[in-house]
């Protein structure tokens, strides 16, 4: 049984991400998406929250899981005895961040691979940031993220839902 983690800060979960954790259960027996409590941007929802809409996002998918975690990711790898490490690489400019995080991860815990999943074009674009951003000044968030996530970003930025496009 071959396990993997997808770890993110989930703030909120988006479609992008949620296209990675598919495609990833299509090639693990188990994903297990990590959510960091110590996020070093201050998070908009509370680690309730986002573990709130992650489980209503991926309730349909049977072998994926979720769990949090709090300190370094290896040490939750070790734990757990998983050795492979799900990333979404975007573009060119998630590349040298990701690279950092992969060779510090891999000196840390020598047996742990870091596995990148190409987004899918229709995502290239998108960032849990980006989502936010809209959001807050009433923007159409449709097709970015689901339903009952765009719902929690409105209630958080106060702005009512009336448009049916939103
Ligand atoms: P972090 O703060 O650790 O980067 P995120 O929640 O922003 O956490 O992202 C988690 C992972 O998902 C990262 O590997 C990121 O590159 C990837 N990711 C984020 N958005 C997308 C997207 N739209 N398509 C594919 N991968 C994505």
């Amino acid at each position: 049984m071959i396990k993997a983690v997808y770890p993110g800060s989930f703030d909120p979960v988006t479609n992008g991400h949620i296209d990675i954790i598919q495609r990833g259960a299509k090639i693990y027996d188990e994903v297990i998406v990590l959510v960091a409590e110590n996020v070093s941007k201050t998070p908009l929802f509370s680690l309730e929250e986002r573990l709130d809409m992650l489980k209503e996002a991926l309730k349909d998918i049977p072998n994926v899981r979720i769990d949090h975690f709090s300190g370094l990711l290896v040490e939750y790898l070790k734990k757990i005895d998983v050795k492979i490490i799900i990333r979404g690489l975007r573009a060119v400019s998630d590349f040298e961040y990701e690279f950092q995080q992969a060779l510090t991860n891999k000196k840390l815990y020598p047996e742990c691979e870091t596995v990148f999943l190409v987004s899918d074009l229709k995502y290239t674009f998108l960032s849990s940031s980006m989502v936010k951003e809209i959001a807050k000044f009433g923007g159409c968030i449709k097709g970015l993220v689901p339903d009952y996530v765009a719902k929690k970003l409105y209630e958080k930025f106060n702005i009512e839902m009336e448009n049916e496009d939103r």
